[in-house]
Order: C-alpha cells, then structure tokens, then sequence
C-alpha cells in the first residue's frame, strides 16, 4: 500500500497548495467586494449627513439627534473601510525583496528600501529568502545549481 499511500500523499499536497492559492484569490475578491460595498455605504450615509444638516441649518430644524448618529455610523464605516483596505493590502501585490526583505508593490521593479531589482514572485510564495551571488545579470537558462 505503500505506493497507494505515496500517491495520495503527493495528491493531497498539490491539492492544499491549490486550495491555498484560491483561498488567496477568493479572499481578494471577497475583500473587494466588500470595500466596495462600504464606500457606497459611506456615501449613501454622507449623502444623509448632508441633507440632515442640509434642514437643519435651512429650517431650523432639529436634527441634532439624527446628525450624531450619522457621524458616529460614519465613523464606524471608516473604520471598517480601512480595515478591509489594509487585508486588501496585505494579501495582494506584494513582493518581499530577496535582499532586504521589504515589502514591495507587485508593479515596482526595484525595491524600494533598498533598490534591488526585484523578482516577480508574490511574498506568501517565498519561503525563504533565495541567495543569488550572480552579480552580473548572466543568463541563467540551464539550471546548474544542482549538486
Ligand atoms: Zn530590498
């Protein structure tokens, strides 16, 4: 059985590295929709804010009750705003630099700590930092690092 169990082994793990990237990608996606969602939200209640405080200055009217608690239901919101914007953050468009160690946005190109040329690799995929002591850019086509 040990075959079989060799098999289901390997099987298992393709499938939880899988799983691993859709959970990524699911999660983003989820995250967007989420702050977009919000920042409706946010101007929908802005939009109520205005017109309350709108009749209130225009025919003194009270609405002094109505305002604090579209401030305080605002503020809420912000803060669930950002808090969606920084796991967006997180969990996107980030490249470590395998010099430093920086955190980097997927689209730059050099690192911006320390100004390494970055490689294209997303920073959950980088497991440990790989030591490259080609100083010239050679073309490194045929894999000769194997022992
Ligand atoms: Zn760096």
């Amino acid at each position: 059985m040990g075959f079989i169990d060799d098999l289901k082994q390997s099987v298992k793990q393709v499938a939880d590295f899988a799983e691993k990237k859709t959970d990524t990608v699911v999660e983003i996606s989820k995250l967007k929709y989420q702050q977009i969602q919000t920042s409706k939200n946010l101007d929908d209640l802005m939009a109520q804010l205005g017109s309350a405080v709108y009749s209130m200055v225009k025919s003194d009217y009270d609405n002094k009750n109505l305002v604090d608690s579209l401030i305080a239901e605002i503020d809420t919101v912000k803060e669930n705003l950002a808090e969606i914007e920084e796991k967006l953050a997180e969990r996107r468009d980030l490249i470590l630099c395998s010099q430093c160690g920086a955190k980097n946005e997927k689209d730059s190109i050099f690192c911006k700590r320390c100004g390494s040329k970055l490689n294209r690799t997303a920073a959950e995929e980088v497991t440990e930092p790989m030591e490259t002591d080609s100083e010239g850019s050679k073309d490194q086509q045929d894999e000769q690092n194997q022992e």
